[in-house]
């Protein structure tokens, strides 16, 4: 990777980096495009991080097709690929790791304990591979944006973090390598989710200012689907992910939920009044 990018400072040109799990869909795509815009010479890494799965079997079960990914990488103009084994990334035992306090904490923090420490110390290291100028992130995963976006300004790390908007399906479910292991019948129920956040977005754009109000409109309107189990819906500042008892500036209302085995992720950002 090094001989790569040194070959492509040579002849002077910027590089971005898109740092994915692979099973790539149009919202890999997406940053991918962006990415292919503003650098001139474009880095995608495929890695599943076993540092940042809570439970094993949510990292055995994870989707994982290389050759497809290569083709998909290709198709969009993609330069390298770094796809290293986990004994490749960590290979021997790991004391050194990143973690960025307050924001990690909470909501997938909560829930996920140890992932933004898997997550941000992976993404450093990805960083460091790679020394690239730009890299893109997609707001899908705001929380874990806000974390690499602390970590950098923290640790004077030399890049520019990019945001990309979260790219939907025709229904309105945010895209995710995880949608592939919904059964039929789960698939067609997870648009409630991105429904109910938007269904807050509402009540806030009609003037309500409470949290819980807005919180319990959205959760009144998941509750209707019997088959989604709800971890969090949380309506938190959309810099610290800290909850909010009333919505006085930019908020973010997150969520997760279960759909059989499946956990799905979703949040909007509402500007504040
Ligand atoms: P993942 O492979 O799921 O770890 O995601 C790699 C990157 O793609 C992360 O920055 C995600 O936020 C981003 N991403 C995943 N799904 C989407 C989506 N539907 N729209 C935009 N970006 C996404």
């Amino acid at each position: 990777m090094r001989l790569f990018i040194a070959a492509a400072r040579e002849s002077g040109l910027t590089i971005g980096l898109v740092p994915t799990m692979g099973a790539l869909h149009e919202g890999h795509g997406a940053l991918m495009r962006c990415a292919r815009e503003e650098t001139d010479y474009v880095v995608a890494t495929i890695f599943v991080n076993p540092t940042q799965f809570d439970r094993p079997e949510d990292f055995q079960k994870y989707p994982r097709n290389i050759e497809t990914d290569l083709a998909f990488c290709d198709r969009l103009g993609v330069d390298a690929v770094l796809a290293p084994s986990a004994k490749e990334m960590y290979p021997g035992e790991v004391l050194t790791s990143v973690e960025v306090a307050g924001i990690s904490s909470r909501l997938e923090g909560e829930f996920r304990p140890g992932h933004f420490r898997g997550v941000a110390t992976v993404v450093a290291k990805l960083f460091n591979i790679v020394t690239a100028d730009r890299a893109y992130f997609g707001e899908k995963d705001a929380q874990q944006l806000a974390v690499i976006q602390k970590m950098v300004a923290d640790l004077n790390l030399p890049v520019t973090i990019v945001t990309v908007p979260t790219v939907r399906e025709a229904d309105g479910l945010a895209m995710s390598s995880r949608n592939q292991r919904l059964t039929p019948e789960d698939r067609r129920n997870a648009p409630a989710l991105y429904q109910a956040l938007c269904e807050a977005e509402r009540l806030i754009r009609n003037g309500s200012r409470s949290a819980p109000e807005v919180r319990q409109g959205a959760l009144t309107l998941l509750l209707r689907n019997p088959v989604i189990r709800i971890e969090y819906l949380e309506v938190v500042d959309s810099a610290t992910f800290q909850p909010v008892e009333m919505v006085t500036g930019d908020v973010r209302i997150a969520a997760a939920v279960w759909l059989g085995d499946v956990r799905l992720i979703d949040n909007v950002f509402v500007r504040g009044a």
